[in-house]
């Protein structure tokens, strides 16, 4: 819940706005471009011009989100998107919780002199906005994106567009109910989200029955080549190089998800992903239980994240990341091994 005072002011300065940025985080997720174009589209509802700001490439099983087309990629499209920033009224961070996370987009974002309101789940806030709303115990900002229309907004805006988007950011952040999800609120919203006619199991195969062919099959090249397990510390890990992925036609948002299959297994409690980036390789890091490895992506991979989901980067080769990795586990004996 809001403070009255804080609800006045966000109010305030939204009846102050003709022009809104909206910003989320690279590499976005379900719950970034969906909890952006839920806000974008409340937003409109009230005659702002609400534009979204993403920092890289949008994954292919969002591009039929509604309101898409209110969102502009810095990466691709850097002077349109630097004077949307630049010509918003008001700003919006959504999901996440340091201007680093932005990959360039912060420049524009520091020059601006408007009022800024961040919005997030993550630990660790750095409180960079004017009003920063950090719920770290949610699922998602999908859900937060909710609750803040029901708070701010007079008039209810949510219609069946606003409620896809938002149960495609609760669905996607929470891996279908399947974490991050334990308590009821989160399907009180849902259940209300129901009533807007949600297409609930359209939106489930729009967005997880969307590989393409190449996908799958470097899915299964994963398992059957890659996938290493390590029973002792309840590990398993996925490795890919760039000519890896090149062999399958890597798009961007193929891996997604694929530091979870792992879990599959029986008894896997810690997994990993590594990836090879032109400059650098990237690092998800998954858990069950309290296992925190946002721990492990804050004091070696110069990452961050949730307890359950983290990531960050490694500046070795894969061969001299894979074994930094492997014998950093010994470290973790006595929470990941049962002996
Ligand atoms: P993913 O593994 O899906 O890329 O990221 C999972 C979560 O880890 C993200 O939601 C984010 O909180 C965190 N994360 C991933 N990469 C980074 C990073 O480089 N820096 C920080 N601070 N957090 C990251
Ligand atoms: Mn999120």
């Amino acid at each position: 819940m809001l403070e009255k005072e804080t609800i006045e002011t966000i109010r305030n300065w939204l009846d102050r706005s003709k022009k809104v940025a909206i910003l989320t985080h690279t590499n976005p997720d379900g719950d970034a471009i969906g909890s952006s174009l839920a806000l974008a589209l409340a937003l409109v509802s009230k005659g702002i011009d609400a534009q979204v700001v993403i920092p890289d490439g949008l994954p292919d099983f969002l591009r039929w989100l509604p309101g898409i087309e209110r969102s502009t990629t810095f990466a691709y499209k850097k002077e349109k998107a630097t004077g949307i920033i630049l010509d918003a009224d008001l700003i919006f961070c959504l999901d996440f919780n340091d201007p680093k996370r932005l990959n360039g987009v912060e420049e524009p974002l520091n020059q601006s002199e408007a009022k800024k309101i961040l919005i997030d789940h993550h630990q660790d806030l750095v409180c960079f906005a004017d009003i920063c709303i950090s719920e770290t115990w949610r699922g998602s900002v999908g859900e937060m994106i909710y609750v803040f229309i029901q708070e701010v907004f007079t008039e209810n805006p949510v219609d069946k567009e606003i409620a896809t988007c938002l149960y495609v950011a609760i669905m996607t952040d929470t891996g279908n109910f399947n974490y991050a999800s334990s308590y009821p609120e989160i399907f009180q919203i849902v259940g209300e989200l129901m009533k807007y006619d949600l297409e609930k199991d359209k939106i489930y195969s729009q967005v997880y029955d969307a590989f393409t062919e190449d996908r799958m099959r470097l899915l299964g090249y994963c398992l059957q080549e890659k996938m290493v397990v390590l029973p002792k510390y309840h590990t398993a890990y996925i490795s890919l190089t760039q000519e890896e992925l090149k062999r399958f036609n890597h798009r961007k948002g193929d891996t997604e998800g694929f530091v979870n299959v792992p879990f599959s297994v029986k008894g896997i409690r810690f997994t990993a992903l590594f990836v090879e980036k032109p400059d650098r390789i990237k690092v998800s890091f998954r858990s069950r239980g309290n296992f925190p490895v946002n721990r492990i992506a804050t004091d070696h991979y110069q990452g961050g994240g949730h307890i359950n989901a983290a990531g960050g980067d490694s500046f070795l080769t894969m061969e001299e990341t894979l074994r930094d990795f492997e014998a950093l586990l010994p470290n973790f004996a006595s929470e990941l091994s049962d002996e």
